[in-house]
């Protein structure tokens, strides 16, 4: 019997080659119909007989294209149209615009093999095109300005296809069928170099080609990548990276570095198959690896840390640099300081012309700006700590009730937004910190972006408790609705989506600062929390913030509050004197109390890394902490001392007290033991205190399940030590893999308790 079914399908569905796969599925049971791309995702119509319209159905489902993601396929079967169609005839249809809300846009992906053996084939009309992509892989998400996903609302509306690229866009049998951004030399975008002083110097391959040259030469350039611009140079030059750290002032980041392939990274890092695989993907992250001793880098690529961030080529583009310059070359963000990357050649001219000598650039708009992503692999397992190119816009379902629309603004610094509807989250790309003018303006855009992306007409706003936060005050003035989500509870949800879970937990919540419920800044706590409410049950000792918000690029301030906390006035004098000369001004004001106080887990890292002379100021937040992570590295789990800590109870909560810790360490240092011993006695001894100290609370409250979330536990050593005391103590542990652990992630828990409510 003839029939006709009607297919909605949903997931990451347009962009990927999904409506070509159909056509060939549907042409070769020889059934009709149209496919067409819909704002909630792809529409299929297929008129035939039953018994192949229900094998049309399972094939969608099997050996879809690598890209395509298919989440929910919705069927409506009815009586054949007196629609007139030509029977076995199946077309793809235009797109329409209406539907509802939906993701169907896909990440960037990198270039696949096949686009790269053209591009190494002398003889196919691709030779060197820096642009080569198809429906399997290339710029998806930076590139589109509208839905539905078709040529004309992308940053590629302006170059109109020759012939035989238009001949590939049409054949359904070709990997370019539909391949919007598709493009050849002949009539796609066009590679530009020029030197900082003006004047285009060449155009298309030579551009590699000098811009090869000019890097091997110790020159510095902004090359235009996918998500904005790099800035590069040979890291293996130790001028060159040391001349970049000087015109790139302040700031003491480590330097992302690019490698021609695995073999290269192999020589430079320590790669398990996890990380393996995750270089090789086709999101093509920076994944931090334990460096090699003999890693032939420059001394100035990530002074002090015992990891090299690297990433493979993923256009054709760095393909063809790295293999013209053959050495790894520093790729760090294009910005100066904490701003957002730069995607737009004025912006590139204007802000980058003073640290760069040239630029490697090209015509094709970056509509949306998406910083690398970045992850770790810790234990064989891997950790986001920034979700942006390669996974944005991907969703992620969300556990529990599919409220109202969300939109979720998140915190200050590394900030992201977050979308809620029907049953998904989607946290937008990394925005950098809102207090820099571009980066409020990237927020605001990600969120008129997303929202026009997904169709949501958002009925909620979640935000921060902190009332200073810009996050915070753009949602106030929204005159939407509002909710406010505490910020450990954010975090500890975040982490229980990352596992889909609803449940209540026991979430460990240490992180920099955050705004409690009753005013104080929280950093150190122990929440039990589900995806609606929380209770705190306990914390780490509230300790004086001398300076406020300045402890943070100071930590020299923390020492100083915890030696005197620890070990009295006098013995923090002294301390205080050989670490910085404003301590006597410090300690004076901690004798005067009134100040504000805080629990915080990341200032107290702060602390011994300033104790044990590692760090008294910082070039950004975390910089001490993981300093002294670093130093603990080498030290093994059975010779470390396990340093003690005190624990007491004041109005029904647990409290523990790192000041016997501090107390050890000073007296450790002051007898001389070395500094390798003492971070990492400390890091057991907090570690040892703080499992302990949950495995109670977890049993006091019944629960079987504790979340490790916030940013002090991109703390690998730390991270493990607890989760080993827990696990030993019978408990289930959930860590972050998927959602970042740090700030980045809290937009994703905010999104999740407000569409619980
Ligand atoms: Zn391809
Ligand atoms: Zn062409
Ligand atoms: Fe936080």
């Amino acid at each position: 019997m003839r029939m006709l079914m009607r297919l909605r399908v949903r997931g990451t569905v347009q962009g990927v080659g999904f409506r070509p796969f159909v056509y060939r599925r549907a042409t070769a049971l020889a059934l009709g119909g149209f496919v067409r791309n819909e704002a909630g995702g792809v529409l299929i119509e297929v008129e035939g007989l039953e018994t192949e319209l229900s094998e049309f159905r399972s094939a969608l489902c099997e050996h879809p294209p690598p890209l395509c993601r298919i989440d929910t396929v919705e069927v409506v079967s009815m009586e054949p149209s007196a629609r007139g169609d030509e029977p076995g005839r199946f077309t793809i249809a235009q797109s329409s615009d209406g539907g509802g809300p939906g993701y169907t846009i896909g990440p960037d992906s990198a270039a696949c093999e096949e686009c790269l053996a053209e591009v190494e084939e002398p003889s196919n009309r691709r030779h060197r095109y820096a642009f080569t992509n198809c429906t399997n892989c290339g710029p998806r998400y930076t590139i589109v300005r509208t839905v539905p996903y078709d040529r004309s609302g992308t940053t590629m509306s302006g170059f109109e296809m020759c012939p035989r690229c238009a001949g590939e866009y049409e054949d359904p049998g070709d990997r370019r069928f539909h391949a919007q951004p598709n493009a050849c030399g002949e009539c796609g975008p066009r590679l530009r170099f020029t030197y900082a002083s003006g004047g285009i110097l060449c155009e298309a391959d030579d551009a590699v080609e000098e811009a090869a040259v000019a890097l091997r030469s110790g020159r510095i350039l902004a090359v235009k990548g996918l998500g904005g611009y790099h800035i590069a140079a040979d890291a293996t030059d130790e001028l060159a990276v040391a001349e970049l750290r000087r015109r790139k002032a302040r700031d003491e980041k480590p330097f992302a570095l690019m490698v021609a392939g695995i073999d290269v990274a192999r020589r430079l890092c320590v790669l398990d198959a996890v990380t393996i695989e995750l270089l090789l993907s086709p999101r093509r992250p920076i994944v931090l690896a334990p460096r090699r001793r003999a890693a032939a880098v420059a001394s100035g690529i990530a002074p002090g840390l015992v990891e090299l961030g690297l990433m493979l080529p993923y256009t054709p583009l760095h393909h063809l640099l790295c293999e013209r310059v053959g050495r790894p070359l520093v790729m760090t963000s294009g910005n100066l300081s904490d701003d957002p990357i730069v995607h737009e050649d004025d912006d590139a001219f204007e802000r980058l012309g003073t640290v760069v000598d040239g630029m490697l650039f090209h015509d094709r708009a970056i509509h949306v700006r998406c910083d690398d992503s970045v992850l770790r692999v810790a234990g064989g397992r891997r950790q986001l700590l920034r979700r942006s190119r390669g996974y944005v816009p991907e969703g992620i379902p969300l556990p529990g009730g599919a409220g109202r629309a969300v939109v979720a603004v998140g915190a200050e610094l590394k900030s992201t937004v977050c979308l809620a509807t029907d049953g998904i989250l989607v946290p937008s790309q990394h925005l950098g910190d809102l207090g820099h003018l571009e980066a409020y303006e990237a927020f605001l855009q990600a969120i008129t972006h997303l929202s026009r992306l997904f169709g949501v007409e958002p009925a909620l706003v979640a935000h921060d408790l902190h009332p200073e936060f810009l996050s915070t005050k753009y949602a106030i003035d929204s005159g939407f609705e509002t909710v406010a989500v505490q910020h450990h509870h954010a975090h500890v949800a975040s982490c229980m989506v990352d596992h889909g879970r609803t449940a209540k937990v026991l979430g460990i919540a240490f992180d920099g600062l955050g705004l409690g419920t009753d005013g104080t800044l929280w950093g150190g706590e122990f929440l039990v929390a589900d995806l609606r409410e929380f209770e705190r049950v306990g914390h780490l000792a509230p300790i004086a913030l001398p300076g406020g918000t300045s402890a943070i690029r100071e930590p020299w301030r923390m020492a100083v509050a915890w030696a005197r906390a620890a070990a009295g006035s006098a013995c923090a004098q002294k301390l205080g004197r050989s670490l910085d000369p404003r301590s006597d001004r410090v300690l004076a004001i901690l004798e005067r109390g009134a100040q504000p106080t805080t629990t915080s887990a990341g200032r107290l890292f702060d602390a011994v890394a300033a104790l044990l002379g590692v760090r008294g100021k910082a070039g950004y937040e975390g910089q001490a902490a993981a300093e002294l992570e670093a130093l603990a590295h080498g030290v093994e789990y059975e010779r470390t001392d396990c340093y003690p800590a005190g624990s007491s109870r004041s109005e029904g909560m647990l409290v523990l007290d790192p000041a016997p810790l501090i107390a050890t360490v000073i007296e450790e240092v002051s007898k001389g033991a070395s500094r390798e011993a003492v971070a990492a006695g400390f890091h057991r001894g907090l570690a040892t205190a703080t499992a302990l100290a949950a495995a109670r609370l977890a049993e006091e409250n019944h629960l079987d399940t504790t979340v490790l979330t916030g940013g002090v536990f991109q703390n690998v050593l730390f991270s493990r030590w607890v989760e080993e005391t827990l696990v030993a103590e019978g408990l289930r542990v959930l860590v972050h893999r998927d959602i970042p652990p740090n700030d980045g992630g809290i937009s994703i828990g905010q999104a999740a308790v407000a569409a619980n409510r």
